[in-house]
C-alpha cells in the first residue's frame, strides 16, 4: 500500500462502509473503454458500469471534447437569473426523448435530490389546488430512490435505512411489489395490496412513486409492464400523481429509452439520472407535464422551492448533451438487445446450483441471487483474479455493463460469475 492509500484508509469514508474496520477498496488510476486499470498494474473489466452510468465505456473521446470545449467557455455560473445554451439544449434534448407530455424540465446535481424535487413538486401541486391534505407518497416494497431523507422515506421499510432514522422519516404508503416478471405471467392478484392502499387512502396520497419494470438497489427485481399499467389507471381513476423514477433504467438500459416504454405508459413527474452524463459528472433532471407545472402555479403564488447551488452545472450539461447524441447515434438497440441475449445464455447454468434462488435478466443487467448472503470480500478477489469489476450486495450477484462491451469481455464477466457461483 503506498502512502496516499494508509492517508485515505484512514481519512476517507466510503459508501455504506464502516470507518474503523474499513472493508477492502482499490485503487484505480485509470479507465479505458470497458476497463479500469489499478495502481498496482492490474486491468479489470467493469461489470458495473460505475453504478449504471458509464454506458459508453470511459475516456470516450466524443465526452472527453464536449467537456474540454466547455471547459474553455466556462465551468460554472449560478442558474439563479441566468442561463445558458448547455442547459437549454440538454433540456431539448431530453424532452425529445423523453416520454409523451413531458414539458418542463428541473435540473437536480444527484439522483437522490431530483427525487426530493419530484416529491416537493407533487406536494405543490396539490398544496395548490387547495388539496393540502394530500401529501403521503405510495410505493412498492423492495423499491430504491436514493439517500437523502426524502428519498429514504420511500425506499423499502425492511432493506432500506429505515430502523435506523424511523423517527425523522414521513410515513408513506408501501404496497406489496408485484411477483411477475412478465406480462405472460401476470395475474391480478400482484395489484391487489396496491390497488387497496389507493383505495383507501387516495384522499391523503399525493402522488405514487415507483421504479419502472426493474427494482434496483432494493433487490435488483424485475415486474411486469401489466402493473405499471394498472398502477396508472388507478392514479388516474384516484386523482394521485404518478412519478417514475428512471434514474436507473433510463438511456437505454432495459431495452427501450426509458423502461416505462415497454409498458405504454407515461409519467407526470420523472427523474432522470445516472447514465444522464454517461458517468462523467454528477447530473440530474426532473421532467414534469404541462398539467403538474401549471397545477403548481395555480394558486397565483407557486414558485417550485428549490434551487440547488450547482444547477445545471454547464459542463456537466455539455456532457449530457453530448453523451445522449452519442447514444442516439450508436446502434444502442442491438447492442442491448445482444448484451440481453449473452446475458440470458449465459447466466442460465448458475440456475442448476442450489446455492442460487433465482436468475434474471432484464435489458443489459444481469443478476444472479444467491441463497445465502455474498461474502463481498472473499467474491471480490475471486473476480479481479479473473480481471472482473463486480460489486455485489446481500445475496446479489449482477452486472450492468457499458453498452460498447463487445461479446468477448462480457463473456469474461459472465464466466467469472458462473465461476464465483460454482
Ligand atoms: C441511484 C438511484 C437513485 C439515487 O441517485 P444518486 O445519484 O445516487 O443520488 C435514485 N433512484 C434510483 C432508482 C437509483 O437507482
Amino acid at each position: 500500500m503506498q502512502e496516499w492509500q494508509r492517508f485515505e484508509q484512514a481519512h476517507v469514508w466510503h459508501p455504506y462502509a464502516s470507518m474503523c474496520h474499513p472493508a477492502p477498496v482499490y485503487a484505480v488510476a485509470g479507465a479505458e473503454g470497458v476497463s479500469l486499470q489499478f495502481e498496482d498494474g492490474r486491468r479489470v473489466i467493469d461489470g458495473m458500469a460505475s453504478w449504471w452510468c458509464a454506458i459508453h465505456g470511459y475516456n470516450v473521446p466524443e465526452l472527453n471534447a464536449a467537456v474540454e470545449r466547455q471547459l474553455g467557455r466556462m465551468a460554472h455560473v449560478m442558474f439563479g437569473g441566468l442561463t445558458h445554451r448547455p442547459a437549454a439544449e440538454l433540456a431539448e434534448k431530453l424532452l425529445a426523448i423523453a416520454p409523451a407530455g413531458m414539458q418542463h424540465v428541473f435540473f437536480a446535481d444527484s439522483g437522490s435530490v431530483s427525487v426530493e424535487v419530484a416529491i416537493k413538486m407533487a406536494l405543490q401541486f396539490w398544496q395548490a389546488q387547495g388539496r393540502s391534505e394530500k401529501q403521503r407518497l405510495l410505493t412498492i416494497r423492495h423499491g430504491y430512490h436514493g439517500d437523502t431523507f426524502g428519498a429514504m422515506g420511500v425506499c423499502d421499510p425492511v432493506s432500506g435505512m429505515h430502523h435506523l432514522f424511523s423517527g425523522m422519516l414521513s410515513q408513506h404508503l408501501f404496497a406489496d411489489a408485484p411477483a411477475a416478471a412478465t406480462d405472460a405471467e401476470w395475474c391480478d392478484d400482484d395489484i391487489a395490496s396496491f390497488r387497496q392502499l389507493i383505495e383507501t387512502h387516495h384522499h391523503e396520497i399525493a402522488a405514487v412513486i415507483l421504479e419502472p419494470l426493474v427494482q434496483g438497489a432494493g433487490g435488483m427485481r424485475v415486474y411486469a409492464p401489466e402493473f405499471l399499467r394498472q398502477v396508472r389507471r388507478l392514479c388516474d381513476r384516484f386523482d394521485v400523481l404518478l412519478i417514475i423514477d428512471e434514474i436507473a433504467t433510463g438511456f437505454g438500459r432495459t431495452g427501450t429509452m426509458f423502461a416505462c416504454e415497454q409498458s405504454g405508459v407515461d409519467p407526470d413527474i420523472m427523474c432522470v439520472g445516472k447514465a444522464l452524463t454517461g458517468g462523467y459528472m454528477t447530473l440530474a433532471a426532473v421532467l414534469c407535464t404541462a398539467r403538474v407545472c401549471e397545477g403548481i402555479h395555480a394558486d397565483g403564488r407557486g414558485v417550485l422551492m428549490h434551487g440547488p447551488t450547482f444547477m445545471a452545472n454547464p459542463l456537466a450539461c455539455a456532457v449530457a448533451c453530448a453523451s445522449i447524441e452519442l447514444l442516439l447515434a450508436s446502434p444502442w438497440q442491438q447492442r442491448v438487445a445482444a448484451i440481453e441475449a449473452q446475458l440470458a445464455d449465459e447466466l442460465a447454468c448458475c440456475r442448476e446450483s442450489e446455492r442460487v434462488a433465482d436468475v434474471r435478466v432484464k435489458g443489459a443487467i444481469g443478476v444472479i441471487e444467491m441463497v445465502e448472503p455474498v461474502d463481498v470480500a472473499a467474491v471480490q478477489r475471486q473476480l479481479i483474479a479473473m480481471g472482473v469489476w463486480l460489486r455485489p450486495f446481500g445475496r446479489l450477484l449482477y452486472t450492468m455493463p457499458p453498452f460498447v462491451v463487445t461479446s468477448g469481455e462480457l463473456g469474461r464477466v459472465t464466466a467469472a460469475m458462473c465461476s464465483v457461483v460454482r
